[in-house]
């Protein structure tokens, strides 16, 4: 989520003023260059809405009006913004792309290159509003939701169905026992935000339909930290608890964050206590289970893990299909089942990948009127895929595998056929085939000179193993996971 773009300390804005350059200037010059380098189309079509977000420290956010276009310029251009900016002020050591437009005013202003001061606090002064496309929500109510993290857009898997139970419930009956607080965790994009957005925008509903009064207050802990420190200093602490605690629900998104931030994690827990006594729902999302979360002070977590802990678990390749193909449909375009079932081999580490890269393929086709098919995929996602397939390596596979079954490294390629060394060998040929990009005779070379149409038998002999047997499937699923991570 893009919550944050708005916040500029002004300690950092103040820093960059103190250097010799100048930010609209320099913008403008790598605005140039690029254009020089990918040539007139291609900067039109991608590039021509980028605006100057903020500067914060060394990090410079550059603007674009939607998550498409921020993905497609992330993923093409984003090495190449950071290295043209780097070289125009080696003190900018990171270009951060978002969702968001900036005002018409500092749009102008880059292109007149004013003094960087004035620059500079325009970037500040336009940065809050700057997500009001992505935030803006025609109910009116402000507090920065997802239009598209519903509980209709959430696709319903193993991994994420006892996580997604427990968010409906308390999106249907707020402070419910055993479910106060809500405790949901996982990995990075698997789901989290989406769900306590479905949860908020469930209440919020409820409020419009006149069913009951429910105030929602949801904020990552970031923002929660920001606000606090923000009434610090303009002395409106008071404000801010009372605030805090006049809510109905109270939601904290990735609450990892406020480790090692003692004040805010204090004032966190009386907010939380206060809420609760008072018989709220607070639901709080973080990365590791509460128990896992070292740093935080032990009361908290304690308190923490005392309600509902529902954790989302990594994806499953039936779940990454069907969120392909709720996503295709979404989009209206018809992607071959081929290529979903590619894309769900490949990428694998969470959705919000899975996601990135099926837009690029929609964007691609759209682009060049041309369909989108295996051999287009594996063009347009070329970059990713790769990096997905560094993570792993066939060796690493092969010990893994003879790990885990407990049999001998040297046993993967050797002659032997007897079923405990031929079953584990087979096994570790499909998943060289599922986690590399390694032919079918490249793989088999690596298990003693095998032939491809050994590893083709093996491939398809696991698959059917697995669809037959829950345990075995199970034993595959456990080994891919644990080599992609
Ligand atoms: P997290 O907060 O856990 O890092 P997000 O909730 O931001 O992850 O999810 C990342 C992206 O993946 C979002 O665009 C979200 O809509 C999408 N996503 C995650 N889980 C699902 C799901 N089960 N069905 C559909 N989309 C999902
Ligand atoms: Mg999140």
């Amino acid at each position: 989520m893009e919550q944050e773009v708005g916040y500029v300390s002004d300690a950092s804005v103040t820093d960059y003023q103190h250097g010799t350059s100048d930010l609209p200037t320099e913008w403008a010059r790598v605005r140039s260059r690029l254009q020089g380098e990918v040539g007139e189309v291609e900067y039109r079509t991608w590039l021509r809405q980028m605006s100057l977000g903020s500067v914060e420290g060394d990090e410079v956010t550059v603007l674009l009006p939607t998550r498409f276009l921020r993905d497609w310029v992330r993923s093409h251009y984003g090495d190449r913004i950071s290295a043209l900016w780097q070289a125009e002020n080696n003190r900018v050591r990171r270009v951060d792309i978002r969702v968001g437009r900036a005002a018409e005013g500092l749009a102008t202003s880059v292109n007149s290159a004013p003094d960087s001061v004035a620059a500079a606090s325009q970037a500040a002064a336009v940065a809050p509003t700057a997500l009001t496309e992505e935030r803006s929500d025609g109910r009116g109510d402000g507090i920065g939701l997802d239009l598209r993290f519903t509980f209709e857009t959430f696709v319903v898997g193993k991994p994420n169905e006892f996580a997604f139970a427990c968010a409906s419930r308390v999106a249907d009956k707020p402070a419910s026992p055993g479910f106060n607080p809500l405790f949901l965790y996982g990995g990075v994009g698997l789901g989290k935000t989406h769900l306590m957005h479905a949860i908020a925008w469930k209440l919020q509903d409820w409020r419009r339909t006149g069913a009951a009064p429910v105030t929602v207050a949801y904020m990552s802990a970031e923002k929660f930290m920001y606000k606090f420190i923000a009434a610090i200093r303009n002395q409106s602490t008071i404000e801010f608890k009372d605030h805090l605690r006049s809510v109905d629900v109270l939601m904290i998104d990735d609450l990892q964050f406020l480790i090692g931030k003692d004040n805010t994690q204090e004032e966190f827990f009386h907010t939380f206590n206060a809420l609760v006594d008072a018989g709220k729902q607070i639901v709080v999302s973080a990365d590791k289970s509460p128990s896992d979360l070292s740093g935080l002070e032990d009361r908290l977590r304690t308190r923490l893990g005392c309600g509902m802990v529902a954790d989302l678990h990594a994806t499953t390749f039936e779940l990454r299909i069907s969120i392909l193909e709720a996503k295709a449909a979404k989009a209206s375009v018809s992607v071959p089942p081929r290529v979903l079932e590619f894309l769900a081999h490949k990428i694998t580490s969470n959705i919000r990948e899975l996601e990135g890269a099926l837009n690029r393929l929609v964007a691609h086709s759209a682009l060049f009127g041309r369909p989108i098919t295996l051999e287009t995929t594996q063009e347009v996602l070329h970059d990713i895929l790769r990096a997905h397939d560094r993570r792993v390596t066939i060796e690493e596979i092969q010990r893994k595998v003879a790990e885990h079954y407990n049999i001998r490294l040297t046993d993967m390629s050797s002659a032997r056929r007897a079923r405990n060394v031929a079953r584990p060998r087979q096994v570790a040929m499909f998943l060289a085939k599922q986690l590399t990009s390694r032919s079918l005779p490249e793989i088999g070379r690596k298990f003693g000179n095998r032939d491809h149409t050994t590893v083709m038998h093996a491939v398809s002999r696991v698959s059917s193993l697995m669809e037959g047997d829950a345990s075995f499937s199970e034993d595959v699923e456990l080994l891919r996971r644990m080599l992609e991570s």
